[in-house]
């Protein structure tokens, strides 16, 4: 891991919006993935599937709409759900959805959105696409425990949508999967 992101995590603060327009384009890429960092943090550690946090933003505006960690929503019959996948679940209860669904979306997640689930449930890339998301940007690929070949990073990038991988994050978003990596 890169020196530096591990001291900027330890130095890492929540900004108010009048900070967060302060930031320059990189800074602003670090601060999300810090913060989709801190959601994966929040998930309920298993041993059947990763810990993953996301932010969905605005994309032009900067703003943040909803953060979502694995497992976070628990419905009936949704099984477990994703970070991602709460983010949207989110989103789509949001009052001013109508409008905000309009906009071009960007979400920030700790690892590649997934393309395939065991489930059989919607994967996250599916449903990313299913909004006007221009940019997915990642900390990590997802690793093979579950699913060994992933789709989600080409399923994506297949549908014109920009996905930036994150450099040197790679250990802060395995952080949460720590109980896993005898796998990985
Ligand atoms: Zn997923």
């Amino acid at each position: 891991m890169k020196e530096s992101n591990s001291k900027k995590k330890k130095e890492f603060k929540e900004l108010n919006s009048e900070e967060v327009k302060t930031l320059a384009e990189k800074e602003l890429d670090e601060y999300f993935m810090f913060l989709a960092i801190e959601e994966s943090k929040k998930a309920n550690k298993v041993d059947s599937a990763f810990s993953v946090g996301a932010i969905l933003i605005l994309k032009n505006e900067k703003t943040i709409l909803t953060r979502g960690f694995s497992r976070e929503i628990k419905e009936i019959n949704m099984g477990n759900t994703h970070a991602e996948e709460c983010c949207f679940i989110k989103f789509k209860s949001m009052k001013e959805f109508e409008i905000l669904k309009e906009k071009e979306l960007a979400i920030f997640s700790t690892m590649e959105p997934c393309g395939k689930r065991l489930s059989g449930n919607k994967s996250c890339s599916e449903i990313i696409l299913q909004y006007n998301v221009k940019r997915v940007v990642i900390g990590l690929r997802e690793p093979d425990n579950f699913i060994k070949q992933t789709e989600g990073y080409d399923l994506l990038c297949a549908n014109n949508i920009i996905v930036d991988y994150l450099d040197g994050f790679e250990d802060l978003c395995m952080e949460s999967n720590s109980h896993l990596k005898k796998k990985i």
